[in-house]
């Protein structure tokens, strides 16, 4: 049984809503949409409402004709890269060293085929260094990617001061941004902020929406190669439409625009549950803990600590958290994520994440600190002291 649940960055439980607004596409409306059936049926419909719904979520924008619908954020960040890649002999790409593994294997891939990749670094913090990436430019940089908010601490970059930079430095490049963990947690405008955004990426299982569906908003005005070849979506991306996944996505961007207003609350449950980890095990620290951060993200190191163990036997007792980052799960490897921050292997290796939703509860969390106190009590070989000071009082 599941006891807690905070590993909402790896994916979220789909919203009933969301669930019931796919449900008659995999029963009764199973016709293919871009079929003359499914089109008189209207089940086309689905996907221009998806986009519209896109729209109002990413700060009120028509999206109708520059937002694409992918079977994920991998899909959508691998097709940004390789899309603005395509035609170019030996381009050169500008990355933060803390993105998504989807996007650094995109690069790895680009620079086997001859073309030159820059990475910059990150503070202690997490968060994109501004001299570092001006530095990386070249007049003729071809792509630049930066993510919005980190997935393993959370760190939201500085993306309206970068495109100043890179504006100024190489107006040419295209802009590329993977908001992922973003969308649904923190206001995502692609007028304001985002406004020098050429290319976005996102994924629905993120915010409450089904897994296996995303999308890739590309700025009217910049051009790309498609990834996925064939004739839907004006050749743009090919593949039978899934007008069941765009209807879920739909209810997902209505609900989560409804409910953004409930985050600060969550928020100071994170906040309190961080406390109280630190008041019982003076010698945590929180990564991180000092940048603008999403609301739902927890990225501890407990000295000491072998996160994989300690994550082994919470899932044991029906407690649901990351080490590092999901994504790379099954790898030895310490995170990227946390090393480009300075910590060092052993840091990395004795980190936990927390993620929460805006379901969460408090005795979720409640449950998951005593766990991890009791657990974390025990390596550190003060476990009398540590119990001794239970239960916690939330301040
Ligand atoms: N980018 C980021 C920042 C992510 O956190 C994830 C999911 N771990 C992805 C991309 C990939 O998303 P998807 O599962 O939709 O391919």
């Amino acid at each position: 049984m599941m006891k807690a649940y905070l590993d909402n960055n790896a994916t979220t439980r789909p919203f009933p809503e969301v669930v019931e607004a796919m449900r008659p596409y995999w029963t009764d409306l199973y016709v293919n949409p871009s079929s003359v059936v499914g089109r008189m049926m209207g089940i086309d419909c689905a996907i221009d409402n998806a986009k519209r719904a896109l729209g109002q979520l990413l700060g009120g924008v028509d999206l109708a004709n520059c937002v694409h619908l992918t079977s994920g954020a991998s899909e959508a960040n691998s097709w940004a890269l390789a899309g603005a890649l395509e035609g170019c002999a030996r381009a050169h790409i500008v990355v933060s060293a803390i993105e998504h593994p989807s996007l650094l294997a995109a690069c790895d891939a680009a620079r086997r085929a001859g073309h030159a990749v820059t990475p910059v670094t990150v503070t202690h913090e997490g968060v994109v260094d501004c001299v570092a990436f001006e530095a990386a430019l070249e007049p003729e940089t071809r792509i630049v990617s930066v993510m919005l908010a980190n997935n393993e601490t959370g760190a939201i970059q500085p993306l309206a001061r970068l495109a100043s930079i890179l504006r100024a430095k190489a107006p040419q490049a295209i802009l590329h941004c993977d908001a992922t963990q973003a969308v649904g947690r923190v206001p995502v405008d692609l007028l304001e902020v985002l406004s020098e955004v050429d290319l976005l990426s996102l994924s629905a299982h993120k915010f409450h929406g089904p897994m296996g569906v995303g999308a890739l908003f590309i700025r009217p005005g910049v051009t790309i190669a498609p990834l996925i070849h064939g004739g839907q979506e004006r050749g743009l991306r090919g593949g039978t439409l899934n007008a069941g996944a765009a209807a879920g996505l739909a209810a997902a961007c209505r609900i989560a625009r409804e409910r953004i207003s409930e985050w600060p609350r969550q928020q100071a449950r994170r906040d309190n549950f961080e406390r109280a980890l630190r008041q019982v095990i003076p010698a945590v620290s929180i990564n991180a803990a000092n940048a603008s951060r999403l609301p739902n993200t927890s990225s501890i190191t407990i000295p000491g600590l072998d996160a994989a163990d300690l994550v082994d036997a919470l899932a044991l007792q029906g407690i649901c958290i990351a080490m590092g980052s999901a994504c790379s799960a099954g790898s030895d490897a310490p995170s990227h994520v946390l090393t480009a921050m300075g910590l060092s292997q052993a840091q990395a290796r004795s980190t936990i994440r927390i993620s929460i939703s805006q379901e969460t509860t408090q005795a979720e969390l409640d449950t998951a600190l005593s766990a991890i106190v009791a657990a974390a009590g025990g390596s550190h070989g003060n476990r009398d002291e540590v119990e001794a000071r239970t239960p916690y009082v939330y301040p």
